[in-house]
């Protein structure tokens, strides 16, 4: 595979290192050496376990930041792999491997396209950084959140910020992420008293208190959603209660649920619903929250304006703005009060055996990064 162009030999290089969650393998050091060689300043931002960097090009004016993530998730049963998923390898124009989609792909990507653009403007205006860490797929807690958060302490300012992940649907660049739903989870416990199933009223049925709540929160309206975000979401994940004996009623039972929201709502604003209708049922209960992150999002503006034009102008479609699918680091680095896109390579097979991505894709993703910068810092409108 000596032939390759420089993305694609990155990719290979980054897919050979196993770096299973929160491993890195070497995959920031390759990434770190190209930087280094084109005047970036290194900063190893380690936490706990984890392998985190922040890296610059410029000193001022607004910075456009590329993030992403080294490790990936497990390979599943590598005997059900047609190429070993650490020994990459490119059939008919496809790049085979864990991680070839998400995201050492966009990783290449990214690098090249920087050392494209500063060999072609070595005095760029505007800062361009990378802020890389190998805990996205695992607990995603000593990893990009840790980072902004030693960002926000002192001051740096990081104004837009491109997210490598695999955004695209049918073709590169059909959509580009430009938010994502908020998510938390709640944990509930109802308090019965256990019985004999013949003697009611000596007992208090959990099961039966609570189906009227559960009921008026599956159907309940939470917000109309707005231009970005679908209505908030409510589902039910998992019930339990009984003793498996079919005479006894139970003494108390646990629901856990979630909420998927949009911008219109916030945190707050949904737990003291959820409590009033709680209440109105006079429920005895314990309630535990995991709040898992808020939503973002990226209204239409210069940097979405620079992706657009970027897209258009290397694979002529015109991107389409979506908040649908899981959450993403970009969650974390919102918080800066940056403008936050996704725009990645498509993502059918990610997290599956066989994971694999159109290699082309890469080289014009990486021209589509080069291009973004140029829109940012050189053609300004
Ligand atoms: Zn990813």
């Amino acid at each position: 595979m000596s032939d390759l162009s420089p993305t694609l030999k990155l990719a290979v290089d980054l897919i050979s290192r196993p770096s299973v969650t929160p491993e890195d393998a070497g995959c920031q050091e390759l990434m770190i050496d190209r930087l280094k060689k084109i005047g970036f300043e290194i900063e190893y931002m380690p936490f706990g376990e984890v392998k985190n960097f922040y890296a610059k090009h410029g000193t001022s004016g607004p910075n456009l930041c590329f993030a992403g993530h080294t490790d990936v998730v497990p390979t599943g049963p590598e005997s059900e792999w047609t190429i070993p998923p650490f020994a990459p390898k490119i059939v008919d124009g496809i790049l085979f491997g864990r991680g070839a989609a998400d995201m050492k792909g966009s990783l290449a990507a990214m690098v090249t396209a920087v050392e494209a653009f500063i060999a072609e403007h070595p005095d760029h205006e505007g800062q361009i950084s990378f802020l890389i860490t190998s805990d996205e797929e695992g607990p995603f807690v000593d990893g990009t959140t840790r980072v902004v958060d030693a960002l926000m302490e002192r001051n740096e300012k990081v104004d837009w910020c491109i997210v490598g992940e695999p955004s695209s649907t049918n073709t590169l660049g059909d959509i580009i992420k430009n938010g994502r739903r908020g998510s938390f989870s709640g944990n509930l416990t109802v308090h019965g008293k256990q019985g004999h199933v013949a003697y009611p009223h000596l007992a208090e049925n959990p099961i039966h208190l609570v189906a009227p709540a559960l009921a008026e929160m599956s159907t309940a309206h939470w917000d109309d959603g707005n231009d970005f975000f679908p209505p908030t979401s409510f589902q039910i994940s998992n019930i339990q209660a009984g003793t498996g004996a079919t005479n006894v009623v139970p003494g108390k039972l646990n629901a856990q649920f979630n909420f998927r929201f949009s911008s219109e709502l916030d945190f707050d604003a949904l737990k003291v619903r959820v409590l009033e209708i709680l209440d109105k049922h006079q429920l005895r209960y314990d309630i535990e929250w995991t709040y898992n992150g808020l939503p973002f999002l990226t209204r239409p503006g210069n940097l979405v304006d620079a992706i657009v034009d970027a897209v258009q102008t290397t694979v002529n479609i015109t991107p389409e703005l979506s908040t649908s699918g899981g959450t993403s680091d970009g969650r974390f680095i919102a918080k800066m009060g940056t403008q936050v896109v996704e725009l990645g390579p498509i993502n059918a097979t990610i997290h599956q055996i066989n994971e694999c991505v159109d290699a082309e894709s890469l080289n014009k993703l990486s021209t589509i990064y080069t291009r973004i910068l140029k829109n940012l810092f050189v053609n300004k409108t």
